[in-house]
């Protein structure tokens, strides 16, 4: 395994509680829109086994060509060891990157793409729109949907409705809202259905899509192909 050593070179205020923080890009390294790597901070490989409280799994939310490895994250007042120390770093600041794997690049199958997040999970989708912009190649529309009770959106300069360019954006601040929502998206019976979030907001958005009859094979999660029957093989309550 590859542990690339790498230095932040901005920090984004997003909202007051989201940060992006763009690293270099280490040189020949590259990856495909959906990806997230392994972020670990200084000394997370010190001992004789990784320390786990000083890494996490971060999407990747930039494209190659932006040349930078963006990494965008929340982090509340009560927060991890992890994302406490996350807070203190600068412009400079070493972290490690390591394990770039993408399970959920854009599938351009001639379908209606559905991309369905809660906070910060549309982090994850903005590379597969950006994509999707530079080249709509098999890809008939996109339309996100995102659920944030803060209502401090995020990206809205790309999350933005463009009728020119077949995507739609929606943002809503409660969770009846926004299945309500997803109810009326899966009246689509051959759409795409990505979603990203937490395992609770996975699972209840998968029981909705079911209901409304769409086939797990429809339904894209960030999760590594191993883990998927555990959430989408499951027998519908009668
Ligand atoms: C494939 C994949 C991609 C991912 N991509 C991203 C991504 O792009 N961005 C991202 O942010 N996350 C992403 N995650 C999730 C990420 O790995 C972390 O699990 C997540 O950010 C939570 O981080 P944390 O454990 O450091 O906890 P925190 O975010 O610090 O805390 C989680 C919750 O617990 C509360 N809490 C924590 N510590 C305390 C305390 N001491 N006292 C009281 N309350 C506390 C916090 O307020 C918060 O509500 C991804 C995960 C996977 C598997």
């Amino acid at each position: 395994m590859q542990i690339y050593w790498t230095k932040i070179n901005k920090i984004i205020e997003e909202t007051p509680e989201i940060k992006t923080y763009l690293v270099d890009c280490p040189e020949g390294l590259t990856w495909e829109e959906g990806a997230h790597i392994h972020l670990g901070l200084e000394g997370f490989n010190a001992g004789e086994k990784p320390n786990r409280s000083l890494v996490r799994h971060m999407s990747i939310s930039t494209l190659p060509h932006e040349n930078s490895i963006g990494i965008t994250t929340r982090i509340k007042e009560q927060c991890s060891e992890f994302k406490s120390i996350l807070r203190t770093l600068e412009v400079g600041s070493e972290v490690a990157i390591f394990k770039i794997h993408s399970n959920v690049p854009l599938k351009r199958e001639d379908k209606n793409v559905y991309l369905l997040s809660s906070g910060v999970g549309l982090a994850t989708f903005r590379p597969l729109v950006l994509d999707y912009f530079e080249r709509a190649d098999n890809v008939n529309q996109i339309h996100s949907l995102n659920v944030d009770s803060s209502k401090d959106f995020l990206f809205t300069n790309i999350f933005e409705s463009a009728s020119d360019k077949k995507f739609t954006s929606q943002f809503v601040d409660n969770r009846k809202d926004y299945y309500e929502e997803v109810k009326n998206l899966a009246a689509d019976k051959d759409g795409l259905f990505y979603v990203v979030g937490s395992d609770e907001f996975l699972v209840q958005n998968i029981e909705v899509l079911r209901e409304q009859g769409i086939k797990p094979e429809q339904i894209m999660l960030d999760k590594r192909e191993q883990q998927l029957p555990e959430f989408l093989s499951f027998d519908l309550p009668i």
